[in-house]
């Protein structure tokens, strides 16, 4: 019972009172006991409690008399968290509950709620549950459940709720004992073969009592929650029990918890071992993943690098030998290849060994490398044998072509290099072969360019020699024809002359064409001879701007003569047009002549013009835009397309002489030549006929309506001096003076 003198512990015995003012303040001190249990629950109360004596883990006697287990632990917290003492009183189930009834107690600990309980008992929340086994003896098999009870005597604890549950499932013979330990007596004694016990108390006896061996769990009777009881009506018991409870913490109970219910093992140390050596063991794991890593991109590199060194020179970086013949022999797996080889050694390098020392000579080596690099095309190879030995493929076996491409190989060498500030000059032989016809294989064809350079060797270095001595020769002369042209160049053996170009109605010059010359050991060397040679060894552009130069400045010599509307035109080739400094050439000419840009005419053949790339019409827009005039050269030679002639600034077109051939005997020349000329006109384009060879083909053309003419008929291409007299205008004295062919009659714009 709570402490007398305390209103809320009076409230529920008070009740009956029949005087207003007490009823009044019971009725408030009930009010305030409900509403605030703890705060109003003072230090002076006591609250009893009752429970099982043979409960354990909860409540037990000790070896000291003395009440123990988790109940008396709860209780103590319970105590301290609100102040209020508690009296806890362990004694047999059923003189516990007589106790609550009979008012001796306040709450009564760890109960079941039945139906029967719950008509004079409260009970709190649940705060455990408990499982009810059925124990039998070890020999009595076959009690699976309640029903295979009936005809037993079953002992139970004098109060428990077993006792209505078995009732309840038709088990009536029950036995009553006064606690759980002398039910396990009487069971040993052999008084009754089962009995009906919670599942802790009962592991707890058994064993203790040396029991565990005879006895056996039959079966789960039953699962209830354990709670804590009042006497029917006592709310603020209740509430001030739950709230006490609920003051204990979460770690509080667990300590209580491990204290009577066991521990279990203690993992701690190993799990922070097994954590530590887990971590450890990721750590190991993550280090040799990056260290595999890291390995297989060295073994990837090293992989890399050693591809890279059995394919290609360290020094240059060029393919080396097992990776050119692999090129090579590819390449002569594709039908209708043509191959060449050039095989390219310096000459005397020893020397420059021996004199500068090896890393020096690797210097020059790395630097005739590259210079040999910028040679190549896309498809082709550069690659070092070894040593002085460097290789050339081109994908062509035209001997010129190939020529050209050794020549410029030779001269790449031959270009001063500069090493240590030392200016060194070295020079190379060059052996060629060609697929087919001078080896089926790389190794063949490599051999045989060996061979041929060898040859060039023996002929006195710094040469080119083919595997085929045929080949050779076509090439030396190639060769020397490219040489010849550079020194002709620096000596000054070229020369212009000019044919002039009559009009057909008038029969005046109105201009004069620029026609080359080489004046090889006194003999005149025809253009035809020496431009293809130029152009592949890429001489034209040299040789194309001297023409340019000499031509403007002769015309400007004529211009200040008198002859102030003549006009020059001048050959280019295709090589020229494709130069990106041909705009610039042709500015710079007339701006050093100080010549208008329409006295100066430009030719281009036909075939230079075939599939013109957009830069080809670009340039000849912007020399156009000079004033310049373009003319079409051989004219009906090649495509005698109407697409270029719509497409380009073209303002003149040359007949070719080849179409006054049969005329004017044959009329399908003339009808030809008539066509021409009408379309040109059509396009507003100057008609200019050449190599016009006699009078009828001149009168014809003049009958066709065709602008000018050009030939052997009029006058042949003539060094400036012999032509000067037709194309300066005579003085008055002088004017008739002229004869046939007429050139005279227009030799000036005048
Ligand atoms: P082309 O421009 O068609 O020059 C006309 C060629 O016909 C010239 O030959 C000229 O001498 C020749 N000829 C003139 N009248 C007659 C004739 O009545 N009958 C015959 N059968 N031929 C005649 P040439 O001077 O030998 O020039 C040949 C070609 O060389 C030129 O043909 C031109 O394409 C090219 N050429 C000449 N000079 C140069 C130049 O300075 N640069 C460039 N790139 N090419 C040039
Ligand atoms: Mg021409
Ligand atoms: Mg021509």
């Amino acid at each position: 019972m709570l402490t007398r003198g305390h209103s809320w512990v009076n409230c529920s015995r008070d009740q009956g009172r029949g005087d207003s003012v007490t009823k009044l303040s019971t009725f408030a001190a009930c009010l305030l006991a409900l509403c605030l249990p703890l705060a109003a629950a003072a230090a002076t109360r006591t609250l009893r409690v009752v429970g099982d004596n043979n409960y354990p883990p909860y409540l037990f006697i000790g070896p000291d008399g003395k009440p123990q287990g988790y109940a008396v632990d709860e209780w103590k917290l319970w105590e301290s968290k609100t102040g209020i003492k508690v009296e806890l009183t362990a004694t047999n189930w059923a003189d516990a509950q007589q106790r609550l009834r009979s008012g001796q107690a306040d709450v009564i600990d760890m109960i079941f709620r039945t139906p029967e309980r719950a008509a004079t008992l409260d009970f709190t929340r649940p705060f455990a549950t408990v499982t009810t086994g059925i124990y039998a003896d070890r020999n009595l098999t076959g009690i699976a459940d309640a029903s295979g009870l009936r005809g037993f005597v079953v002992g139970v604890q004098r109060g428990d709720a077993c006792v209505e549950r078995l009732h309840r499932a038709g088990v009536s013979s029950l036995r009553e004992y006064i606690g759980y330990s002398a039910i396990i007596d009487a069971a040993r004694r052999g008084d009754i073969r089962i009995f009906c016990m919670d599942r802790s108390p009962a592991e707890y006896y058994l064993y203790r009592l040396h029991a565990q061996e005879d006895f056996v769990k039959a079966f789960d009777f039953y699962s209830d929650r354990f709670r804590r009881g009042v006497r029917k009506g006592d709310a603020a018991t209740l509430a001030l029990v739950d709230q006490g409870m609920a003051r204990i913490t979460p770690q509080e109970r667990e300590r209580l918890h491990d204290k009577w219910m066991g521990q279990g093992v203690d993992l701690t140390g190993y799990a922070q071992r097994f954590k530590a050596a887990a971590s450890a063991l990721a750590l190991v794991g993550v280090l040799l993943l990056a260290w595999v890593y890291s390995l297989r991109r060295a073994v990837g590199k090293r992989t890399r690098d050693l591809r890279f060194l059995t394919q290609y020179d360290p020094l240059t970086s060029l393919p080396n030998r097992h990776l050119l013949l692999d090129r090579i022999n590819h390449a002569l797996g594709q039908p209708g290849i043509a191959l060449s080889v050039l095989l390219i050694d310096l000459d005397n390098f020893k020397r420059i060994n021996d004199r500068f020392g090896h890393p020096v000579a690797d210097e020059l080596l790395k630097q005739v490398a590259d210079r040999l690099r910028a040679l190549a095309d896309p498809g082709d190879t550069v690659a070092r044998l070894g040593g002085d030995d460097f290789v050339l493929t081109l994908r062509s076996v035209d001997v010129v072509q190939v020529t050209a491409l050794a020549e410029l190989a030779r001269q790449a060498v031959a270009r001063g290099l500069v090493i240590g500030g030392e200016e060194v000059f070295l020079s190379a032989s060059v052996g060629v072969s060609l697929y087919p016809g001078d080896g089926e294989t790389g190794v063949a064809l490599l051999k045989n360019a060996d061979t041929a350079m060898s040859r060039a060797k023996q002929n006195g270095r710094n040469a080119i020699s083919f595997y085929r001595a045929s080949q050779s020769a076509q090439a030396s002369h190639f060769v020397t024809m490219g040489t010849a042209i550079r020194h002709a160049l620096q000596r000054g053996e070229f020369e212009l002359h000019y044919q002039p170009q009559h009009c057909l109605r008038s029969g005046r010059i109105m201009g004069v064409e620029a026609l080359l010359r080489w004046r090889r050991g006194g003999e005149l060397v025809s253009p035809c001879e020496f431009i293809p040679c130029a152009e592949e060894l890429g001489l034209i552009e040299a040789l194309g701007e001297w023409v340019l130069g000499t031509a403007c400045q002769q015309l400007a010599l004529w211009r200040a003569a008198g002859a102030s509307t003549l006009r020059m035109a001048v050959n280019l080739s295709a090589r020229q047009l494709a130069s990106p400094g041909l705009v610039a050439a042709v500015q710079s000419a007339l701006a050093r002549a100080q010549l208008p840009g329409d006295l100066l005419e430009l030719e281009i053949t036909e075939s230079a013009l075939v599939g013109t790339e957009a830069e080809v019409v670009t340039t000849l827009e912007a020399i156009r835009a000079l004033g310049v005039h373009i003319a079409i050269d051989d004219f009906g030679t090649g495509y005698s397309s109407l697409a270029y002639l719509r497409r380009l600034p073209v303002t003149v077109v040359k007949i070719d002489k080849s179409f006054l051939e049969g005329a004017p005997e044959d009329p399908a020349a003339a009808e030809v030549i008539g066509a021409i000329v009408a379309m040109a006109h059509a396009l507003n384009l100057t008609v200019v006929a050449e190599g016009v060879e006699t009078e009828r083909q001149a009168a014809l053309l003049g009958e066709i309506g065709c602008d000018l003419a050009q030939g052997w008929f009029y006058a042949p291409a003539m060094p400036p001096a012999q032509i000067a007299d037709a194309l300066i205008p005579s003085p008055p004295e002088n004017k008739n003076a002229a004869a046939r062919p007429r050139p005279h009659d227009g030799a000036t714009g005048t």
